[in-house]
């Protein structure tokens, strides 16, 4: 796990409403802890005093939504990569027939596979750079 995905690990625990945020050991009443790094590491700093700690609880971690299993993610692509094959070589078909009704249905149902395998991957993490080919 990256600094930057720990960090929103650290946000998403400390932001969410049905959990009790981590907060401050000097004094409870502070605000909720503020994760950032330091000597590259992430640590937990107080925003109301000097108090910081390094130890971020196992529970955080496991708290966050795990990633999809590799293996089924690439079962899942594989299949609409197939489904979309598909609907291309429809498409291609009607368009070679003039039907552009059945072209129309198969751009369609490319656009849908398209946003189905979109959902596959979750939002790109802003502070990563896009990854390079
Ligand atoms: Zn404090």
């Amino acid at each position: 796990m990256t600094n930057a995905e720990k960090i929103a690990v650290v946000n998403g625990w400390q932001n969410d409403p049905g959990v009790h945020p981590l907060t401050c050991g000097h004094n409870a009443a502070h605000r909720p802890l503020v994760a950032r790094t330091e000597d590259g590491k992430v640590i937990l700093a107080c925003p109301d005093c000097a108090y910081t700690q390094t130890h971020i609880p196992d529970v955080v971690f496991a708290h966050a939504p795990l990633p999809r299993d590799p293996a089924e993610l690439a079962n899942a692509a594989r299949d609409l990569k197939a489904q979309f094959d598909d609907a291309h070589k429809k498409g291609m078909a009607a368009l070679k027939d003039g039907d552009y009704k059945a072209l129309g249905e198969a751009i369609e149902r490319e656009r849908t596979i398209t946003e189905e395998q979109a959902t596959l991957i979750p939002p790109p993490d802003a502070t990563k750079q896009p990854a390079k080919k």
